[in-house]
C-alpha cells in the first residue's frame, strides 16, 4: 500500500495526476492482461472526474481522458480500480484485478451519445499503445466495458472508434463482413445453431454458455459483439455478417494466441 500523495503518472503521456481513494490490491494475477476501455457516460467531464474521486460513489478508473485530449491518471496501475463491476472475460471474473481501465469523456448513451474528438482519440491511441507494450496486453484482450458486462453495460459504444485502434496496433478487429441477405438468428430461435453460434461467442470471451435458447443475455452479447466489431447494424440479431465476422475474429484470435509470451511487469 502506498499513500495517496505518492502517486505518479506511470505513462510518459499522461502529464497531471488526480489521485482517488478508490483502489486496492490487485488479488490472483500477478499482472494486468486486459484493457479495458470506457465512456463516462455523464453530462460533463467534471461530474465524471467528481464520481471518480469520490469516496462515496466507490468507483474509479487508471486514467481519465478529456475530449480535449488531457489525460489524468487517479489510480497507479500497480493498483486494482473500480471500474469493471460485475463482469467477465475467458473464464475469469474480477476483471478490475486483471485489467487497466481507461474512462474516456463522453456523455453516453443516456445523455446525448456523440462522436470521439480526433485529439482525445489521438491521445487514447498514445496511451493505449505506451499501456499495451509496457504489460505485453494481447490485442484481443483490449476490451470495452460492454464486452465483459453485456447485460449491464453499453461503452464506450459504437461510435468507439476501435478500427483506429487496431490500425494503431491496439486491440484486435477484423473488417466486418458485409451485410447480406440470408437466414437470421433472432430472440426465440432454439437449437443446434443457436448452440454453435453462442459456443462460438464463449470461445472468443463472451459470458455466454451454449443453451440453445436465443434468450436476452443470447441478445445482450450479440448487441455487445456489433458495438464493438461490426457497427453498421446494432440490433442483437444474429445476421450472417455477425456470425461471420466472429469467426474471422476467432482464426485471428487463435492465431495470435498461441506464440506471445506471458505479460510481465516492465
Ligand atoms: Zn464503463
Amino acid at each position: 500500500m502506498h499513500a495517496i500523495a505518492t502517486l505518479k503518472p506511470d505513462s510518459r503521456f499522461v502529464a497531471h495526476v488526480a489521485p482517488s481513494p478508490n483502489h486496492d490490491e490487485r488479488t490472483g494475477v500477478a499482472a494486468p492482461d486486459i484493457l479495458l476501455l470506457h465512456y463516462t457516460g455523464m453530462r460533463d467531464m467534471q461530474s465524471a472526474l467528481d464520481r471518480l474521486l469520490s469516496r462515496e460513489a466507490r468507483v474509479s478508473s487508471h486514467y481519465l481522458v478529456c475530449e480535449d485530449g488531457a489525460m489524468l491518471q487517479l489510480v497507479a496501475e500497480a493498483d486494482r480500480a473500480w471500474h469493471a463491476g460485475a463482469s467477465f472475460w475467458e473464464r475469469g471474473n474480477d476483471i478490475n484485478s486483471r485489467s487497466i481501465g481507461i474512462e474516456i469523456v463522453n456523455p453516453g448513451h443516456e445523455f446525448g451519445y456523440r462522436d470521439f474528438p480526433e485529439a482525445q482519440i489521438a491521445a487514447v491511441i498514445e496511451l493505449t499503445q505506451d499501456i499495451v507494450a509496457r504489460w505485453s496486453i494481447r490485442p484481443d484482450r483490449v476490451l470495452g466495458h460492454s464486452d465483459v458486462a453485456p447485460s449491464r453495460k453499453d461503452d464506450p459504444g459504437e461510435r468507439f472508434p476501435w478500427r483506429r485502434l487496431a490500425e494503431a496496433g491496439v486491440g484486435l478487429w477484423v473488417p466486418p463482413a458485409p451485410i447480406d441477405a440470408g437466414p437470421v438468428l433472432g430472440p426465440g430461435d432454439l437449437g443446434d445453431e443457436v448452440a454453435a453460434m453462442q459456443q462460438a461467442f464463449a470461445a472468443y470471451g463472451y459470458g455466454i454458455a451454449p443453451t440453445g435458447v436465443y434468450d436476452t443475455l443470447t441478445a445482450q452479447v450479440v448487441i455487445a459483439f456489433q458495438r464493438h466489431f461490426r457497427t453498421e447494424r446494432v440490433d442483437g440479431r444474429a445476421d450472417l455478417s455477425t456470425i461471420h465476422t466472429l469467426h474471422a475474429l476467432l482464426a485471428a484470435k487463435q492465431a495470435i494466441a498461441g506464440g506471445k509470451a506471458p505479460a510481465r511487469k516492465p
